[in-house]
Parts: C-alpha cells; structure tokens; sequence
C-alpha cells in the first residue's frame, strides 16, 4: 500500500487519539508492571527486524507494532519504582508539553528558525539560575545531557584561561598554546574525562586529587596550581551523593587564569532547598555548572544545561558566523551550543518549573532525600551495611561480601518490585539506590524496602 502526505493529515488526529491512549495505557501500568524489561534487546531485535520493506504501511499499523513489540521492551524507569543510575522520570506537564513541542516541531537553533523556542530558553533560564541561585546574567547551553555541558562548559574554560595568557585557543588551536594544567578528583565521573578527550586534552592527562572517605576531592590534597589551570569539581558523586568542597577549592586556587568547573549533574539541584545550605555553600562562586534537567528535575530525555557567568567565553568557544544568519539582538540560542539544528529542549524544562513553581522543585528534591534516609534506616535496622553518609539522594549498601551482594542486585531485579544497578565501592560490590523521581511515593518506598530484605534474606553471605 502507498501513503500519500494527504491522507496521512486527514487522519492525524484519529492517529495522534491512538497514541494518547497507547501512552496513557502504558504509563498506568507502570505503577503494576515488573521494572525491569520483559523482552531482552536480542529478542526485540527479531521482533522488529526482518528485511528491509519495499513498501511502506499506514501509520497506525506501525503504531501499535510499535506498542506491541516495543513496551515490554521497556524498563520502567519512568514510573515510581526504578531507583537505577540517577534516573527521574517525567513530570506530567513536562511530558505534555514534550509531545506539542514534537507537534511544532522547532528547530531550537535560533530567533529566526523558531520565536517560541528561542524565547522559552530564554526565561527557563532565568528561572534555573534563580532556582539554583547563580548569577543572573550567566549564559547557557541547552544541550543533551551533562557529558555535553561538561563539553560545552570546558570549551569556555579553554578559552578564557589561554586568552588570559594572549592566546586565542579558537582560532589558533591547542597546538603551540601555553599548557593548560588539568585537575579533577579522583573520584570524577567518567564523562568528565570523555569531554577532556573530544576537547583535545587528552584523557589521561589530568592531575587527580586524592578523595577522601565519600569520594571528596581533599583541598589539602590541591597541588601547587599556577594558570592556565581548570580544576574540575563534582558536587553530587554517583556512588554516595557526595559534594567535593567547592567554596574552599575555589578559596584555595581560582584566579583569572584558573578556573574552577562544577559537574552538578544531579546534585545541583540541592541548591533549590535550604534544607542542603551548607552543602552547597560555595558553589556559587565557580566559574561554570554542569548539570542534568533529565535526572532531577525530570523532563524527557534528552537535557542538560551548561552555566557560564562569563557568558562571552561560552559564545567565543561555540558561536559561529554565516552569511545566511540575520543580525539579531537578544540571546541567540545557537551561539552557546555545540550543536546547531537542534530540538526545543527548553520547553520542557520550563513546562517542569513552571508547574512545580519554586517550592515544588526544592519539595521534589527534599522529599527524593528523606525516602533516601529511610531506605538507609531500614537496611541498616535489618543488619546490613550502609557504606555511605547519605547526604542527598544515594544510598550504596553492602549484604555481607561481594558474592552476597550481587546476587541481592540480580534477585531484586528479577524480583522486579524495584531495580537498583550495582557499584564497584572501594574495591568491593555494593548496591545503589538512587531516588530520583517525581512519582516515587513513600508507599513506593516501603513496598520497594520490604522486596529488597525478602531478596536478601535469601542470600547468606560466606562469614569469616
Ligand atoms: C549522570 C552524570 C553525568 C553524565 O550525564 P549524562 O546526562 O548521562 O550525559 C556526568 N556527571 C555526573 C556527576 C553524573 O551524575
């Protein structure tokens, strides 16, 4: 059968009706279905494979193929129960406005190519830095995640330590520029050095800060810096939650030509409670955040931002010039970003806030933390080991040795009330709990608690 543009408009809304309630159907049966994913991705891939077709089918036929082989393909990440990697799901209003943008389908690159996304980028924004309490004229990329505003946030860096120094890094390239001294902590994650390899850095040559207990960069550990420097620090450690000390490493180091870079990617975001004031005292001063929309603030996948005071630096590294572009005054969403042709990400980050508000953000986060709390007080109530101080949202806990402990991990995901994903911690396995999402509840909470010491209970751990 062929299908012509025409027919496929006259019928767009019955189509798009069929999605509505595909999703709907999906999304409440998160809350009932096991977490983990019914169908391995070998399997899906003779689902949907077969050969190449010659000719193409009606729309709602692919659909519910679609639906039909691809969710049980799913892992329930966006429902309430998923506590894997740093995962939040999608706010309501956030995955609402995601499906109107995919109907407007912007190109996000700039004024011209789209008002509306140009415009919306511009008032998340300043609603983030407010949240988050940066300085306000800071500038920023809207981009895919936090591998990305790490990427985008070091090519500021570059560039303002060499131009310190009379170096145009952006026009000269790295070879023949002044060395730039590279430092991260030890425990930094590993997109961070990803980003440090595309930039040219190279990946291995980082000087790293010996971390103490909880994976914090020491200051007294600092070396001896003199610029061009960047100092990579992490506020939110995948593993516990931890915050380096960003207010006295920046104390101890930043000047003019060493800057101090902040991955934020989840724990930013304690910035929007009071509750976490000192914390996250300090990290106001740096010279650039990275962090995740699609982690806590829970908007779809994919986003996140990359912060730049000195927003010229940002625009100097990524912005380009063409003759097709008109001049525009006003922030112009392509000259922050790596990227050019792009999706209106910022619709959905603003859709989030403003239907939290402010005090809905700083509540998400505050309450993601005290269900942290309160797994960690029922493992440990039942005898096992929790390895880390749960600061914010991370819980890493122990069921006796390396054996006993993986085979928790497997048996609470076969179980699949719940998913928690396993770590390597000071050179023995643990388990991560991750509470991330807008729709974890406390029943979810404690029905997840009770599966993980069912689990356990199982498993004894060779003693001795
Ligand atoms: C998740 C995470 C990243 C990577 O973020 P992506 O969104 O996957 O690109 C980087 N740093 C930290 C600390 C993270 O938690």
């Amino acid at each position: 059968m062929r299908v012509d543009a025409s027919e496929s408009w006259s019928t767009i809304r019955e189509l798009l009706g069929e999605v509505r309630e595909r999703a709907s159907h999906f999304l409440e049966s998160l809350p009932g279905r096991p977490v983990a994913a019914a169908r391995s991705t070998d399997d899906l891939v003779r689902a949907l494979g077969g050969t190449l077709p010659r000719l193409g089918r009606p729309a709602s036929a692919i659909l519910e193929q679609l639906d039909e082989i691809g969710s049980p393909g799913t892992v329930a990440s966006a429902g309430p129960r998923y506590f894997g990697f740093v995962t939040g799901g999608s706010l309501p209003a956030s995955l609402a406005a995601n499906w109107l943008a995919a109907a407007w389908d912007q190109n996000a690159f700039s004024q011209t190519s789209s008002p509306i996304s140009a415009a919306i980028e511009s008032v998340a924004l300043r609603w983030l830095l407010e949240i988050l309490g940066l300085p306000a004229t800071a500038g920023a990329a809207f981009v895919t995640g936090a591998t990305m505003a790490n990427f985008a946030a070091l090519a500021a860096a570059r560039r303002s330590v060499l131009l310190a120094h009379g170096y145009d890094v952006d026009r000269k390239g790295l070879q023949g520029a002044p060395e730039i001294t590279l430092v991260a902590g030890e425990q930094a994650h590993a997109t961070l050095f990803k980003a440090f390899g595309m930039l040219g850095f190279g990946r291995e040559q980082v000087i790293r800060v010996s971390a103490d207990g909880q994976g914090r960069m020491r200051t007294d550990a600092l070396p001896e810096l003199t610029g061009p420097a960047i100092v990579c620090t992490q506020v939110g450690n995948v593993n516990t939650g931890a915050f380096d000390p960003v207010g006295a490493i920046s104390n101890a180091v930043q000047t003019d030509d060493v800057w101090i870079h902040v991955d934020g990617a989840f724990g930013l975001w304690a910035r929007a409670s009071h509750q976490f004031g000192e914390l996250t005292e300090g990290i106001e001063r740096a010279d650039s955040w990275a962090t995740d929309a699609h982690k806590w603030l829970n908007v779809p996948y994919d986003s996140g931002v990359a912060i730049v005071p000195n927003a010229e630096a940002l625009r100097g590294a990524l912005s380009l010039q063409a003759a097709y572009l008109p001049e525009r005054t006003g922030r112009e969403p392509f000259a922050y970003t790596p990227e050019s042709s792009r999706r209106a990400r910022g619709v959905e980050i603003w859709a989030a806030i403003a239907s939290l508000g402010r005090d809905g953000v700083e509540a998400l986060v505050e309450r993601n933390c005290r269900h942290a709390q309160r797994f960690a007080g029922g493992l440990r109530a039942a005898g096992y080991q929790v390895l880390n101080d749960v600061v914010l949202n991370q819980v890493l806990v122990s069921f006796g040795d390396d054996r006993a402990t993986s085979e928790v991990i497997h048996g609470v995901q076969r179980d699949g009330t719940c998913w928690c994903g396993g770590t390597s911690w000071k050179g023995s396995t643990a388990m991560r709990i991750s509470v991330s999402s807008w729709a974890t509840t406390g029943e979810d909470v404690e029905r997840s608690l009770a599966a993980i010491l069912r689990v356990a209970s199982g498993v004894t751990p060779n003693r001795g």
